[in-house]
């Protein structure tokens, strides 16, 4: 085919998608991921006002775990001071305020995957410059235990993990790791606990992994011990760096 050919075959390509996406949000208008209100046609996928409720993860930042310090003089969190962790870093897009946990309930447990998109794009433009300089050779999405995704129906560290391979240029790998145990909650389980409820929680599918760096995908990182665990494994397998980028990160002292 000519080049001529061959571009406006894209054109098409690219009004079709246009097409498709203009139909869809007529269809199935966008909801505001902070107050679940039907965003304006064409119109962005946050409200203007909502989108100053919430908080991106600003410098000082934990060097380890990536959450918000208040202290400007320290380097890393009271937690990975006392803590060695297994995985190398972690970095988050917003903090884990009031308007986040609301909009996160809602993609969760109320048949809200569409928010995903505004995650997605966020996370991108929030991280792409630090993920891109750790040079990841893949993104792997902390599994569901297969219970759990077949009430909730997916699995958002997988839907954050595609959108963003698609965005970040990074293959994403599923097949990898799978929750064997279905963990109860961990929100309200103290580090100790949250270990023991971990452990053996995940298992590889191959104990020989041909990777060097990888990024593990989550939409909260609380204590970090989801992400040990599941480095633990990796590591074990061979892999030299895994390490974490979530949704978003509680405050730390
Ligand atoms: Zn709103
Ligand atoms: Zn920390």
């Amino acid at each position: 085919m000519s080049k001529n050919g061959k571009n406006s075959g894209r054109n098409i390509a690219e009004k079709l998608i246009w097409i498709r996406e203009v139909l869809l949000d007529l269809i199935y208008p966008r909801r505001c991921p902070v107050c679940d209100r039907v965003l304006p046609f064409r119109g962005g996928l946050i409200c203007t006002s909502c989108a100053n409720e919430l908080e991106t993860v600003r410098e000082p930042s934990c060097r380890k775990c990536g959450r918000k310090l208040f202290s400007e003089t320290a380097e890393y969190c009271r937690d990975c001071l006392s803590v060695s962790h297994t995985f190398d870093r972690c970095i988050s897009a917003f903090i884990y305020n009031d308007a986040m946990q609301r909009s996160i309930f809602r993609f969760k447990y109320g048949n809200r995957k569409e928010y995903a998109h505004f995650f997605v794009q966020s996370m991108a433009r929030i991280g792409w410059r630090e993920i891109k300089a750790l040079h990841p050779e893949a993104l792997i999405p902390v599994p569901l235990h297969k219970k759990r995704l077949s009430v909730r129906g997916f699995n958002q560290a997988e839907l954050l993990a595609s959108g963003l391979s698609k965005e970040l240029g990074i293959p994403v790998i599923t097949g990898l790791l799978e929750r064997r145990k279905n963990t109860a909650p961990q929100k309200m389980l103290s580090r100790e606990a949250r270990r023991k409820n971990l452990k053996k929680a995940f298992q590889l599918s191959s104990c020989d992994v041909k990777l060097k760096r990888v990024i593990v995908i989550d939409d909260i990182y609380t204590t970090g011990s989801t992400l040990d665990e599941i480095a633990f494994l990796l590591k074990g397998a061979g892999v030299q760096e895994v390490y974490g980028f979530t949704l978003c990160s509680g405050i730390s002292l």
